[in-house]
């Protein structure tokens, strides 16, 4: 289907949320992604790149959140150089990263930098459905500017920011994720779910060792693929 751009909202130096306007008769759940098509001279990565829907469903408008670094993909050049009102082809979306039905099982969200988008969709539609549920998100990302959504999401949940190189006057939490530091932040009962979103080698490492440590079957991951880190 075609989708329109409305506006580009940049959320930090190099993070940035793209809006366009909502299709008629299109709904997802908060969590799933879809396939942006963008032709043209493509470097060796091609035309297609997954995005999760980083808004709440029940907003008017759908958007994705990227970064867009210095030495962009041929991908990403295209997508940044996109003008209100360009129409573009998104597929169906697709995937099953999303809430639990059972709205009293405890949740533990874990984000890794743009690893963000599907808890900031998630956390946005609990808030416009004024749905209280038990969950704290473990936020890590290098730096301070990098905690993009930060403000919003500290009133929807329990917020625990991480920083791998915090400023000096940095009050919360700072070093390096890992299973036995989400382990030791947050109580994990045989009940709690635990939710792992970034880049795809700092997912599959922190996995293979929580699913030993934890409940293996309430650890359920999404994971970024063509980011080299945070
Ligand atoms: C289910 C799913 C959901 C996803 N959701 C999101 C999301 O919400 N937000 C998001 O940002 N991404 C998301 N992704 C990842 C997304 O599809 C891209 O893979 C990612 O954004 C990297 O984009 P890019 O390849 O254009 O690289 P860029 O973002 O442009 O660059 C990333 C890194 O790759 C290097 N690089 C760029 N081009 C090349 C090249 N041709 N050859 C070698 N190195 C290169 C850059 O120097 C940089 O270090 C998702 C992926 C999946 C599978």
């Amino acid at each position: 289907m075609k989708i329109t751009l409305e506006y580009i909202e940049n959320l930090s130096s190099d993070t940035k949320t793209f809006w366009f306007k909502k299709p008629p008769n299109f709904s997802y759940i908060a969590g799933q992604f879809i396939e942006l098509y963008l032709p043209h001279k493509a470097d060796d990565r091609g035309q297609k790149r997954w995005f999760t829907l980083s808004s709440a469903p029940s907003n008017d408008l759908i958007s994705i959140t990227t970064k867009v670094i210095n030495k962009p993909s041929s991908f990403k050049n295209t997508l940044n150089k996109l003008q209100p009102g360009d129409e573009i082809e998104m597929s169906d979306t697709m995937g099953d990263f999303v809430l639990p039905r059972n709205k009293d099982i405890p949740l533990v969200f874990v984000a890794g930098g743009i690893g963000i988008t599907p808890f900031h969709s998630m956390l946005s539609e609990l808030a416009s459905k004024k749905q209280k549920r038990n969950i704290t998100l473990i936020y890590a990302a290098n730096d301070k500017e990098s905690l993009v959504f930060e403000n919003e999401l500290a009133k929807n949940c329990k917020l625990l920011p991480l920083l791998s190189d915090p400023p000096k006057d940095w009050t919360g939490l700072s070093g390096k994720l890992s299973a036995d530091r989400i382990i030791n932040l947050v109580d994990i009962k045989n009940s709690t779910r635990v939710y792992l979103s970034g880049p795809e080698k700092m997912v599959e490492a922190i996995t293979r060792d929580l699913k030993t440590k934890v409940n293996p079957e309430n650890v359920i991951t999404d994971y970024f693929p063509g980011y080299n880190s945070l």
